[in-house]
């Protein structure tokens, strides 16, 4: 077949024009899935660090408080890397232990958010909401009924007895959990003690954990070093967070009935006062929520008003 010259030169002229075009579409298709919006929530707490047994790691009285700001500050920042290295684009993370001023701030990327105080209707998920992709809660304990697990308690050790929801004690993770799932959200991961990991994936099947202790009582613990534990967490955020979909989001519905039981008799005597609340035993006060945003508002409330309140 004869081929004409100026045919030749015509094509190779159109091809030339195309080639860029392709070249930028690519590019641009490429550039669209890398900036792919990918939101992760970090819920933190201090009792389920590496090494974290007592009161002295704990609070600000604590002779080993400081080192530990920055042993929890470097647990989230390992699960940000990890979440990073699965495709995150973007973090917040909410301080959720005691004063929840513990993170050291100035040591976070500069596109990572951090919701600090309290108090804040949401609790330790303050800022959930349905634009987020996945959770991941760093530093969780067990909860209040469970005879196991390091600093065992759920929201306050001195004055709860026990949290319930629809009858179910729960620990903190699984209340957290019930927060994201009203926005759709699911929780990936969970990192603290033995039990702790194990309590919430009971609850919530195909969460993946991170267990850097294994309890021994309520004071003491056979703990890897912070590092190795940084190290682990790197790992199980980076697959909990490519996995996400495999988690449902722990969805209760509504309405949700809250089930609190105090330590002592005089907060339920008074909250009964109010109309919106039962009195279903001496300790323990019931409240029938529209859904779980009312019910962590109503425990916000609950633990944190008091007639002195100043300013
Ligand atoms: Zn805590």
């Amino acid at each position: 077949m004869m081929v004409r010259h100026g045919s030749v030169e015509s094509f190779l002229v159109a091809v030339a024009r195309v080639v860029p075009a392709l070249v930028v579409m690519l590019a641009l298709a490429m550039s669209a899935s890398a900036q792919q919006p990918l939101r992760v929530y970090i819920s933190a707490d201090m009792e389920g660090l590496a090494g974290a047994v007592s009161p002295e790691q704990l609070g600000p009285s604590g002779f080993e408080y400081q080192r530990y700001r920055e042993i929890m500050t470097a647990e989230v920042m390992a699960a940000i890397e990890g979440a990073r290295a699965a495709g995150a684009t973007e973090i917040l993370v909410s301080d959720s232990h005691g004063n929840a001023q513990n993170i050291l701030i100035d040591r976070l990327p500069d596109d990572v958010r951090l919701i600090r105080s309290w108090p804040r209707p949401l609790g330790m998920m303050q800022g959930i909401d349905e634009t987020f992709d996945a959770v991941l809660f760093v530093g969780y304990h067990s909860g209040a009924t469970n005879p196991a697990g390091v600093r065992a308690h759920t929201f306050s050790s001195a004055n709860y007895y026990a949290v319930r929801l629809n009858g179910e004690p729960v620990p903190e993770s699984v209340f957290n959990a019930a927060i994201a799932g009203h926005f759709g959200v699911p929780v990936v991961l969970i990192t603290g003690d033995d039990v702790t990991v194990a309590e919430l994936q009971a609850a919530v099947p195909g969460v993946e954990g991170a267990a850097v202790k294994e309890a021994i009582s309520y004071h003491s613990a056979d703990s890897m070093t912070p590092a190795a534990a940084q190290a682990l967490i790197r790992r199980q955020a980076e697959a909990a967070v490519r996995n996400r979909a495999r988690v449902s989001p722990y969805r209760l519905g509504g309405p949700v009935t809250l089930d609190l039981t105090f330590k002592n008799h005089r907060p339920a005597e008074l909250l009964a006062f109010l109309p919106i609340v039962d009195r279903v035993d001496a300790r323990t006060v019931r409240f029938v929520a529209r859904d779980m945003v009312e019910l962590a508002a109503f425990m916000a409330f609950v633990g944190g008003y008091e007639s002195g309140l100043t300013p």
